[in-house]
C-alpha cells in the first residue's frame, strides 16, 4: 500500500502565537498577524534578529534572520514584540497532541514542524484532503492559528509540498506531479540545499530543481560527493525515510531545535543554547538526577555535524 505522508507547517509560527495569545489571554483586540509586526530578540535595545514577521510585515520585504535595525529602516512603523519561548513550546504540544489524534505516528521535526503519517485514514475518510479540512478547522477552532499542509507519498515530497505558496493552505505534491510542480522551482528552495550548495550548483550551470534532476549523477558525486547524490534523489522526489514518532531512548537528557536562518555571531548562539538548556535542566531537576557529561551539536545548513563534549567536576 503506497504511504500517505503529512508535514505541517504552522504560518509564522512565533507571530502567530504571540498574536493568538494577545487576543485569547489577554484579551486584547489588535490581531498582530493583521498589522506590519514581528518578533525581534532584544527589541528595547534595537538590535538582535527577526525572528518571525507577519504578512503585511512581509510586504515591506522584512526578512526572518535580519537584524531588528534593517527591519525598522524597511518599515518605521513596525510592531515589534518580544521573543517567549515557553509560550511557543506550549503552542507547539498543543499543536502535537490534536495531530497525534489523527495518526499514531508524528514526528516533530521543529518547534513548528511535524510529518504525520496518514496512511491508515484511507479506510477512515474518503480522502487525505478531507481529513486535513478536518484538522485545519479543528486547529484554527481550538488554538486560533494556521498552518500548511503538505501532502505526498514520502517525506522529503510532503515537506516540499507545505513549502509552496502559503498561508493556510494545503497542496499535494504526488511524483506525478514533481515536474509540473517542484521542477521548475530555484534549486535554492530544494530540501537541504543551503546557501553555498545554491552557489556551487549555479557554477555547475544548475539553477532549477529539474536542472539538477537531469544532471550526470557523477557530474554531482565528483563535485559533492555523497551529498550530491542525496540533493540528485531529493531533486526526483526520492526519499526512503520513514516517519519516527519517538526518538530512540538513551539516558541522556537533550533538547535541540532547528533555527529557519543561520547563527553567524555569538550572541545569537548563546541564546539559542540558553533556551534548550534551560528547558533541559528543569527536566533533570522534575526526575531529580544530575548530569555528568555535557555535550553540544550543531548541525548545519547543509546537514555538516559537528560537536564537543566535557566532564563536569
Ligand atoms: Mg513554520
Amino acid at each position: 500500500m503506497e504511504s500517505v505522508i503529512f508535514h505541517v507547517d504552522v504560518n509564522s509560527a512565533f507571530l502567530s502565537w504571540e498574536a493568538v495569545y494577545r487576543i485569547q489571554v489577554k484579551r486584547e483586540r489588535l490581531d498582530l498577524r493583521t498589522i506590519p509586526s514581528a518578533v525581534g530578540g532584544d527589541v528595547k535595545k534595537r538590535h538582535g534578529i527577526i525572528l518571525a514577521k507577519s504578512l503585511p510585515a512581509k510586504r515591506y520585504n522584512i526578512q526572518t534572520g535580519e537584524s531588528v535595525s534593517e527591519a525598522c529602516k524597511k518599515c518605521p512603523e513596525l510592531v515589534l514584540v518580544p521573543p517567549q519561548y515557553e509560550l511557543y513550546e506550549r503552542c507547539s504540544e498543543a499543536f502535537l497532541s490534536i495531530l497525534k489524534q489523527y495518526s499514531p505516528n508524528v514526528e516533530q521535526y521543529s518547534i513548528d514542524e511535524a510529518y504525520c503519517d496518514m496512511t491508515g485514514t484511507k479506510y477512515i475518510y474518503e480522502s487525505p484532503y478531507e481529513i486535513t479540512c478536518e484538522i485545519k478547522d479543528r486547529i484554527y477552532k481550538e488554538l486560533g492559528f494556521t498552518f500548511n499542509v503538505g501532502i505526498s507519498c514520502n517525506k522529503l515530497l510532503a515537506k516540499m509540498a507545505s513549502d509552496l505558496k502559503k498561508p493556510n493552505m494545503v497542496h499535494t505534491l504526488y511524483p506525478k506531479e514533481i515536474k509540473e510542480k517542484m521542477w521548475r522551482l530555484p534549486v535554492s528552495d530544494l530540501f537541504y540545499v543551503g546557501r553555498a550548495t545554491t552557489k556551487k550548483l549555479h557554477t555547475l550551470g544548475i539553477h532549477t530543481i529539474g536542472e539538477l534532476a537531469r544532471t550526470d549523477i557523477g557530474i554531482l558525486r565528483s563535485h559533492l560527493k555523497k551529498y550530491g547524490e542525496l540533493i540528485y534523489d531529493f531533486a526526483n522526489g526520492r526519499d526512503t525515510s520513514y516517519v519516527i514518532d519517538e526518538r530512540p531512548k538513551n539516558k541522556g537528557y537533550g533538547n535541540s531545535t532547528t533555527i529557519p536562518f543561520d547563527i553567524d555571531n555569538r550572541n545569537a548562539a548563546r541564546m539559542v543554547f540558553l533556551v534548550l538548556a534551560e528547558t533541559v535542566c528543569t527536566r533533570l531537576r522534575k526526575d531529580g538526577v544530575s548530569a555528568a557529561v555535557v555535550a553540544i551539536s550543531i548541525v548545519d545548513f547543509e546537514f555538516r555535524h559537528c560537536s564537543h563534549q566535557g566532564r563536569m567536576p
